[in-house]
């Protein structure tokens, strides 16, 4: 397979700070030999475990980018042992354009792993995460949120794996970040995910749904900032113990978590995020918005549990996401 036309502008290798960027050719109207220019951060302290950091995976979504920054810009290398790697905006093109996707190609970064060297802009970003930095990680921290469609309730996330081994250490990472939740997420659409990259790849990962609506909170910001540390600690890379307190363990069983619209309408929610549902519950109505004199359509939860993630617009759209209701358990480890 062709080299990646990436080039790192700072060295791997070496000890200390450096700040700099992944240089990737691009030219285009306004800029004949243009690149795409994505900032990366890389501190290091000798050999040890290498952490690989990402955020804004969809590029309208922000605990990530904020934490990760405030990171880059204060991790002394005195208090870490290996090497961390940061990258605050993994699909930079769409962060700074505020969209989920790449307005230069439309590339949705959790969907078109493992990327191609010759590919899209976006395709060359994941062809390089693929054979060059994943490669390099121990453990893997991805951060999402809900963007501008979406809201969860701030939880860390692993996946049922094949790997007892490999599951029950993205599971003990997952419970060392602490969010407020910790859930077994279930994927409805894992093909060409980063994450399915990196667990087939061997390495810890850890996910985050940490809030929602194209924007952030102190809370979720705060929750951020405590997890990345933790998760850091927990692999031996930052000075100090994980601060730990109690959460919430969700589990998604089989796709009855989920609720999709088959309406186009004005929603109603019926329920809020973190309140407990039983099945058969009304979670949320689908108002008319063509004409008046309509009853309204209702949705009903299709399993027990809480709610978990939400549709954020007040609009829905036939197919959109209306409801996740996750089941709380005592215990998420394999037995
Ligand atoms: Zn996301």
């Amino acid at each position: 397979m062709m080299a990646s036309l990436i080039t790192p502008t700072i060295p791997f290798d070496v000890d200390g700070v450096h700040h700099g960027f992944l240089r990737l050719p691009f030219s285009r109207d306004d800029s004949a030999w243009g690149n795409v220019m994505i900032p990366i951060s890389i501190v290091r302290n000798g050999n040890g475990p290498v952490a690989l950091l990402t955020g804004a995976n969809h590029g309208d979504e922000y605990e990530g980018p904020i934490v990760l920054h405030e990171l880059a810009a204060s991790l002394d290398p005195d208090n870490i042992r290996g090497t961390v790697i940061i990258v605050p905006a993994f699909n930079y093109p769409a962060f700074r354009a505020g969209t989920r996707t790449s307005p230069i190609d439309k590339g949705n970064m959790n969907r078109l792993f493992p990327g191609k060297p010759d590919g899209t802009v976006s395709e060359k970003v994941a062809d390089y995460f693929q054979r060059t930095l994943i490669p390099m990680a121990d453990v893997v921290l991805d951060f999402h949120s809900g963007g501008k469609t979406l809201d969860f309730l701030p939880f860390a996330c692993a996946h049922a794996l094949d790997d007892p081994r490999q599951e029950a250490a993205c599971m003990a990472a997952m419970q060392a970040f602490n969010a407020p939740y910790s859930m077994k997420l279930l994927e409805i659409d894992n093909v060409g995910m980063y994450d399915t990259a990196v667990e087939e790849s061997g390495k810890v990962f850890v996910s985050t749904e940490l809030g929602g609506g194209g924007t952030s909170t102190a809370r979720s910001v705060g929750i951020a900032r405590k997890g990345v540390r933790n998760f850091l600690q927990h692999a031996g890379i930052l000075d100090g113990e994980p601060v730990l307190q109690d959460s919430v363990q969700l589990d998604m069983p089989d796709s009855d978590c989920y609720v999709f619209s088959e309406h186009d309408g004005l929603l109603e929610p019926t329920v809020d995020l973190g309140e407990r549902v039983n099945r058969g519950d009304l979670i949320a109505r689908v108002w008319s918005i063509q004409r008046n004199g309509q009853p309204p359509v209702d949705y009903h939860a299709r399993r027990s549990g809480i709610l978990s993630a939400r549709h954020f617009p007040g609009l829905v759209q036939t197919g959109d996401c209306v409801a996740v209701v996750a089941v709380v358990v005592d215990d998420l480890f394999p037995t």
